[in-house]
């Protein structure tokens, strides 16, 4: 096999418990370390030996975008809560009260981005299923309970309010009877997505249980399943070494010889992560099982945001035989403020990086914004009647046909997500800010017109939710 010259690895988490143990870090002033613990006391962290013995350049940190993408910064956070933290830690205050400023920290952070808990949860004879969303006719996510960890968390990442406790896992599902019975309604779901969290953090057993009842002939309308994953990324030996590899690998052969296709969505944010040889093998074995790889990333401030970093991820990943699929803009939440591009230069970023490479990798969409009503593709900058306006269109949307409907936005070089922009030509709102607003009021969605739980206002948070 290809993969006979790479050494084995034993998977094993440093956390904010065990970052004094991390030996690259011994270097770091006492003051540094001091505030990388206040930081992941707020925010999730967890990285892996592969990371730190791999993918991070030591001599380039702090600056290191991998070091970036995986280490608490200071940041992340605002600066007087962050000296907060510092001093209550310097001073040894008791847990309780170091725990309530930090609950206080979270709560402003914006735990739940984009109307995921009001619009998405679909239901099934009246009754809520909390482990899945339904937001796009053809496409439902599945979040797996035991899939609700990752390797290693990124320290932009959005979903990072399940991983503090603040969330409860409320979007888990512990089985698949519930999906199953959902998707023989409704025949209009062309694809499954699974998602967490990271769902490659289980074991191939447990995988097992969720995917292959999707292969069932009553089920043949569920023509791909997908799975979103980090793990190529933060911990390739999940599809090589692991003692379950192999099995991981039939596991995939058999949803192609029940006649359905397999997506890996893989989540790389940087062609380092795809430069070492362990995960060259595993994207091979994953392509040898008959699984595509897709490919998609948010660009994000400090990590790649410079357009040679992605001509060179869109250029690594086709020669390995992945397909470039999207570039997101970061999502408004959680420390945004650190990590965010204004959409307008996330904008230039991905024209010069795409116009730098072959059809072949122009297979990726962006920027693209997750947001309330679907996901919206930053088009462009153009003047009409000399009018300076962005061009924006859905790639993805609530209602199917707002999708493909070029609409305006007043010219804006500061804004960083859709609530901010305004509609161009003077015009009171966008096309579709009517409908959402019914589907809101309604509590559900246009495509697939169903009953969703009932409508919560998001002031527990202190954030006015867009609409
Ligand atoms: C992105 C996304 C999908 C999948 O959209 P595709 O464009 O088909 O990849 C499905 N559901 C949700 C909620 C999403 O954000």
């Amino acid at each position: 096999m290809h993969h006979a010259r790479i050494k084995r690895r034993e998977y094993a988490a440093f956390t904010r418990s065990t970052l004094g143990q991390i030996p690259q870090l011994k270097s770091l002033p006492p003051d540094r370390m001091l505030e990388m613990d206040a930081v992941s006391a707020v925010l999730p962290f967890r990285v892996n030996s592969y990371i730190t013995d791999e993918l991070i350049r030591w001599e380039r940190v702090p600056d290191d975008p991998i070091f970036q993408l995986f280490f608490p910064q200071p940041g992340m956070l605002d600066p007087a809560d962050l000296e907060r933290l510092v001093s209550m830690l310097r001073s040894g205050v008791a847990s309780p009260r170091f725990d309530q400023a930090v609950r206080a920290i979270q709560r402003r952070l914006n735990p739940h981005p984009a109307g995921q808990m009001e619009l998405n949860v679909p239901s099934l004879d009246g009754e809520p299923l909390p482990g899945m969303q339904h937001k796009y006719r053809d496409t439902v996510l599945f979040f797996p309970s035991p899939g609700q960890v990752c390797h290693a968390y990124c320290t932009y990442c959005f979903r990072w309010a399940q991983f503090v406790g603040l969330d409860d896992l409320k979007f888990a599902s512990r089985q698949t009877a519930s999906l199953v019975a959902y998707l023989k309604q409704h025949h209009e779901v062309s694809n499954v997505l699974f998602t967490g969290g990271d769902p490659m953090i289980m074991r191939t057993s447990v995988l097992r249980r969720y995917i292959e009842p999707l292969l069932d002939p009553e089920l043949e309308h569920v023509s791909v399943i997908r799975i979103g994953t980090k793990a190529p990324a933060t911990w390739p030996y999940r599809f090589v070494t692991d003692a379950d590899a192999d099995d991981l690998l039939r596991l995939f052969e058999q949803v192609r010889k029940a006649g359905r296709h397999l997506a890996l969505m893989a989540h790389f944010s940087h062609p380092r992560e795809l430069d070492t040889p362990v995960v060259q093998a595993a994207l091979r074995r994953i392509q040898s099982a008959g699984a595509v790889v897709r490919c998609q990333a948010p660009l994000i401030r400090h990590v790649n945001d410079r357009a040679d970093t992605w001509a060179d991820l869109w250029r690594a990943e086709v020669r390995l035989g992945a397909v470039p699929y999207y570039m997101f803009v970061e999502r408004d939440t959680g420390p945004k403020g650190y990590f965010e591009v204004p959409l307008v230069r996330c904008y230039e970023i991905f024209q010069k990086a795409y116009r730098r490479v072959s059809g072949l990798e122009r297979t990726v969409r962006g920027p693209s914004m997750s947001a309330t009503p679907g996901k919206v593709i930053v088009d462009g900058v153009s003047e009409v009647r000399g009018e300076k306006v962005i061009n924006l269109r859905f790639v993805q949307a609530r209602d199917p046909d707002w999708v493909r409907r070029p609409f305006f936005a007043a010219y804006d070089e500061e804004a960083t997500w859709l609530d901010q922009l305004k509609p161009a030509f003077g015009e009171r709102e966008f096309f579709f800010q009517r409908s959402l607003r019914a589907m809101k009021a309604a509590g559900r969605s246009a495509a697939y017109g169903h009953r969703v739980v009932p409508r919560r206002k998001h002031t527990i948070f202190g954030h006015v939710e867009w609409e």
